[in-house]
């Protein structure tokens, strides 16, 4: 994407996570105290309707109906997205401003060589405009940090992570669809363009969560008091291992001379709790010795490795959360959060606003989920290049 029209207002992306590189331009400007204050002019998302049609239903296309409401999405949850870096390909003539950091990642630092107004970036010192997705790509620094952090942790797959990220720069340069960057199909409606033909995001209400701080606030009170709640029966349980009736007669003639039957139940918790969850249902379903576990008699300590193997991205998070609902006498139960969880953090595939689109702390949860699942799948393609 060269920059052939230097008016246009931004006209690339994060090659991570696919949001803007500015919080500008995204918020309707009807919502503020002042909309006619000049600073709140300069970057709230104009609300004139462009329908021109006489019954005064909106084209769904309708500028009015889009910007994000700022009592729903508040300016600061949004500010991050101006925070970018440029991650460039090699370093840069005399490579003054550009710095190989720890990852061996050549950066700039936060903000510089980008222009958001122009939707150009640029060597600083002599002003030379540098080429997107050849010279380099623009990224986030909320999402690099992401990146590194998932690098840094062991891959659940097993396959292992790339041995460095010099490659990285590169790999981005390629590319990511809209629909590999984890977006749902939110932007369908638009038929699947983020932004509109002059490079302007679409801040269509539906993927306010796209845009979230992915470091929070996450404020999970919702989650907590549903999991707090009794089940319905006692047969409910969010994950639980029950197995069809037959299966049970057939294995039960199994011979017990089991190296597992000898095992105290603290080792056999201790085998599940190293397993990935794959291996722990299949280990429930085929080893009689597992079954004392099924329905509901799984304890806390499972329950939290499943949350650091199934949900990395949010597990220290979520842990620290439960501590302080404990500390206040809150009994929260770890198979009904963790069912939540999934759910909550799940992009939004309807389209449409739901309760939990419209929940700053659920925002977070999914924005976070979202980078790092891109991160996960950005980390394999460097891998497998340096095969
Ligand atoms: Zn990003
Ligand atoms: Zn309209």
């Amino acid at each position: 994407m060269a920059f052939s029209n230097p008016t246009v207002v931004y006209d690339y992306t994060c090659t991570i996570c696919g949001a803007p590189p500015t919080y500008r331009y995204l918020l309707k400007r009807f919502a503020f105290d002042d909309p006619d204050d000049n600073e709140v002019r300069a970057w709230t998302y104009s609300d004139y309707c462009n329908c021109f049609s006489r019954n005064r239903k909106h084209r769904y296309d309708c500028r009015s109906l889009q910007g994000y409401d700022p009592q729903l999405l508040p300016k600061e949850d949004i500010r991050w997205l101006g925070d970018v870096r440029l991650l460039g390909t090699e370093m840069v003539q005399d490579g003054e401003p550009f710095v190989d950091d720890d990852y061996s990642l050549i950066v700039s630092p936060i903000g510089d060589h980008v222009d958001p107004d122009m939707g150009t970036f640029h060597y600083q010192l002599n002003a030379e405009i540098l080429q997107l997705h050849k010279d380099g790509v623009v990224a986030h620094d909320r999402c690099l940090d992401i990146l590194k952090l998932v690098w840094k942790l062991p891959d659940k797959h097993h396959q292992g992570r790339p041995t460095d990220l010099g490659n990285l720069p590169l790999i981005l340069c390629q590319g990511f669809s809209a629909t590999e960057l984890g977006f749902g199909n939110i932007f369908d409606k638009f038929d699947g363009e983020r932004c509109d033909d002059v490079g302007i995001w679409n801040p269509v209400s539906a993927s306010m969560w796209t845009v979230m701080d992915p470091n929070g606030p996450f404020d999970l009170q919702a989650l907590f008091a549903q999991a707090s709640l009794p089940p319905a029966t006692d047969t409910e349980s969010s994950f639980s291992f029950s197995f069809p009736t037959n299966l049970e007669r057939t294995t039960s003639t199994q011979p017990s001379a089991s190296i597992l039957s000898l095992l105290p139940m603290e080792i056999h918790l201790q085998i599940l709790d190293i397993l990935p969850t794959p291996s722990v249902l299949n280990l429930l379903l085929a080893s009689p010795n597992f079954r004392h576990f099924t329905n509901g008699k799984l304890p806390d300590s499972f329950w939290k490795s499943r949350l650091y193997f199934d949900m990395p991205w949010c597990a220290d998070i979520v842990l620290e959360q439960v501590k302080q609902q404990r500390d206040a006498g809150v009994a929260v139960r770890y198979d009904q959060l963790f069912r939540l969880l999934k759910e909550t953090s799940m992009p939004d595939e309807s389209g449409t606003e739901s309760e939990a689109s419209s929940n700053i702390g659920f925002m977070a949860l999914k924005n976070r989920r979202r980078i790092w699942r891109n991160c996960e799948m950005i980390l394999e393609r460097v891998r497998v290049s340096q095969r």
